[in-house]
C-alpha cells in the first residue's frame, strides 16, 4: 500500500480511537486492568432519584448505555487490530481471504479486516 495513503489511515484510526475512548468515558468507566491488557469499560448505572419513575428510566438509560458502551468497545478492538496491523505490516490485507482490501472500503471504515466479498460472504452465512 501506498506509504502516504497508509500514514491517513493510521491518522483516521488515531483520531477514530480518541474519540471513542471519549465517548466511552461519557457512558461508563473504565475498569482498572492489567497494563498491557485491553481497554475495558463498564456501562455507568445513572442515579436519577427514588421513585417508581425515576428507577424505570434509569433502567431503560442503562440498557442505552450498555449497547452504545458495547458497540463502542467493539469498534475501540477492532481500531486497535488496524493499529497493530499497520506496525506489522499487514494492514489492508483481508484477514479471511489475504487479498488487499479495497482501498474505498478502507476510505470509509479504515478498521476494516476483510475484504466486501468475505464481509458480505460473513453475513449472508449468519
Ligand atoms: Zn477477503
Amino acid at each position: 500500500m501506498d506509504k502516504q495513503l497508509l500514514k491517513e489511515f493510521k491518522k483516521q484510526l488515531e483520531d477514530r480511537k480518541e474519540a471513542v475512548i471519549s465517548q466511552l468515558k461519557n457512558i461508563g468507566h473504565q475498569e482498572i486492568s492489567e497494563p498491557g491488557a485491553e481497554i475495558n469499560f463498564n456501562a455507568n448505572f445513572p442515579q436519577y432519584g427514588e421513585s417508581a419513575e425515576d428507577n424505570a428510566v434509569e433502567v431503560a438509560d442503562y440498557a442505552k448505555n450498555l449497547s452504545v458502551e458495547r458497540e463502542m468497545e467493539k469498534e475501540l478492538r477492532d481500531i486497535e487490530k488496524a493499529l497493530q496491523k499497520i506496525k506489522d505490516g499487514t494492514y489492508g490485507v483481508c484477514s479471511h481471504c489475504g487479498r488487499p482490501i479495497e482501498i474505498e472500503r478502507l476510505k470509509i471504515r479504515p478498521e476494516s479486516g476483510s475484504c466486501v466479498s468475505c464481509k458480505t460472504a460473513i453475513t449472508k452465512g449468519k
